[in-house]
C-alpha cells in the first residue's frame, strides 16, 4: 500500500517538473464576440530545451519546434541531442517591414512563420484575423519563476 502511494506522489512531481519545463503558458482568447477562438499558447523553452512557436494555417493550430539547449545543467547526458531546426527560408512582411522566418510544421510539413514575441507579434486572432487576440484574464495565468 505504501509503495503505491509513493509512486503516485512521484508521478505528481514529474508532472510538475514537466510543466515547468514547458516555458511560459498563456491562455489566449479572441475578444471578438462573433469569434471567441481560444487556444493555449506556449512561448520559450525549458531548462533542457529551446522552443519556437508558430501557427500552422493548414493544421489550424499553434505548433512548436523543440531542440536541445546546449550546455544546460538540466540536460540528461544519456538523452538524444536534438539539433536546432533549419528554417525553410525567410519572407519579407511588407506590412511590418520585418523578415519572417519560415519553418516546416512538425505535423503536416507545411510552412509556418515563427512568432518571436508573444506581446509584440501575437495580436491577431488566427481564426478570424481581427486584432483582438489577447491573454484571457478570466482564466488563471500560469506563471513560472
Ligand atoms: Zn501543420
Ligand atoms: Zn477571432
Amino acid at each position: 500500500m505504501r509503495a503505491v502511494k509513493l509512486s503516485i506522489t512521484l508521478a505528481g512531481v514529474i508532472a510538475a517538473v514537466a510543466a515547468v519545463n514547458a516555458g511560459d503558458v498563456f491562455e489566449m482568447k479572441c475578444q471578438s464576440k462573433t469569434c471567441g477562438y481560444t487556444s493555449r499558447v506556449t512561448f520559450g523553452g525549458g531548462m533542457a530545451f529551446e522552443q519556437l512557436t508558430g501557427y500552422c494555417l493548414k493544421c489550424k493550430k499553434f505548433v512548436y519546434l523543440q531542440w536541445t539547449r546546449e550546455g544546460s545543467p538540466a540536460l540528461d547526458p544519456a538523452a538524444k541531442k536534438v539539433l536546432p531546426p533549419k528554417p525553410l527560408g525567410e519572407v519579407w512582411d511588407a506590412q511590418s517591414g520585418r523578415a519572417l522566418t519560415i519553418y516546416a510544421c512538425p505535423e503536416c510539413n507545411g510552412p509556418f512563420a515563427a512568432i518571436k514575441n508573444r506581446s509584440d507579434d501575437l495580436k491577431h486572432c488566427p481564426a478570424c484575423g481581427k486584432s483582438d487576440f489577447a491573454v484571457d484574464d478570466t482564466k488563471p495565468r500560469i506563471v513560472f519563476d
